[in-house]
């Protein structure tokens, strides 16, 4: 049985894919979740649904790059129901491109919303947790932070870049009742991957993945959860693959 400390969690990417999957769970276990995302349909799906389940839910429209607007989020979440005591850090983006082509621009962009925009909103987080002496970050990083993909140049690279964020928040902040953790999720059917994973490319992946299929988000998002909850109080500064075997094969 898990269980949650009690505050708010405070889901990024949570209007799509894992993040709304995590943000439904956690609600349906009774924690408060703020659902924070640059698309407003997004959030407005998600709020829709975890209130017509009996949850509590403040959608906010928010680009995880811009600091400030991090900031006055996480504010207004305090305002809501208290101290936020669960982050999770699923906001991020995708551009596959051939290394040799791989814009600067589309570099800067992918690594300003996956990893800066993750230590804004884990740096922001933290203040409160820290002043309350518990809290749980929860990070993606993905299979392509481990194993170079075609095309992944910025994607694997931003994702390693995470797993290492994780140690280093889980080192500095350990002592103040803190732990970060990561996901590693393998191939997951969202709005991110649609356009990967074609029913003429599936059987390619399929070989690769001992488990035999290919993940929806509802298959990623209880790892995240139980690293959100009280008693995975002493994993810490791992990221954890789950990826139907991918990375064993
Ligand atoms: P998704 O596209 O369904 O969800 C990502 C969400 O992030 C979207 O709702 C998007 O609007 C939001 N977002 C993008 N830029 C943002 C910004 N600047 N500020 C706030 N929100 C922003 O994709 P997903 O597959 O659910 O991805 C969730 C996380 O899981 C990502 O970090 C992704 O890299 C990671 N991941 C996914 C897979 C996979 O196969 N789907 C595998 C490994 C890791």
């Amino acid at each position: 049985m898990l269980t949650f400390a009690e505050g708010t969690a405070f889901v990024t990417g949570g209007g799509s894919g894992i993040g709304q999957a995590t943000a439904i769970m956690l609600a349906a276990a009774g924690v408060p979740v703020a659902v924070a995302d640059i698309d407003g349909d997004g959030v407005t799906q998600t709020v829709t649904r975890i209130e017509a389940e009996g949850g509590a839910a403040l959608g906010l429209a928010l680009d995880v790059t811009d600091r400030a607007a991090v900031d006055a989020a996480f504010d207004k979440v305090e305002a809501w129901k208290g101290a936020v005591t669960i982050l999770v850090n699923s906001a991020g983006i995708l551009r596959v491109e051939p290394f040799e082509d791989f814009t600067t621009e589309d570099f800067e962009t992918v690594m300003s919303v996956n990893v800066t925009g993750s230590f804004h909103c884990a740096q922001r987080a933290a203040a409160g947790m820290k002043a309350k002496g518990y809290g749980r970050i929860v990070n993606l990083s993905s299979v392509s932070g481990y194993r170079a993909g075609v095309g992944r140049t910025a994607y694997g690279t931003s994702k390693a870049a995470i797993a290492h964020l994780t140690r280093q928040i889980a080192l500095e902040l350990g002592r103040s009742g803190i732990t970060a953790n990561a996901i590693a999720p393998g191939t997951t059917m969202t709005k991110m991957t649609a356009a990967a994973y074609t029913e003429e490319n599936k059987a390619n992946f399929l070989k690769m993945i001992p488990s035999g299929f290919i993940a929806e988000p509802e298959d990623i998002a209880p790892s995240i959860i139980f690293l959100a909850s009280e008693q995975a109080r002493y994993v810490n500064g791992h990221t954890m693959p789950v990826d139907g075997g991918y990375l064993a094969s």
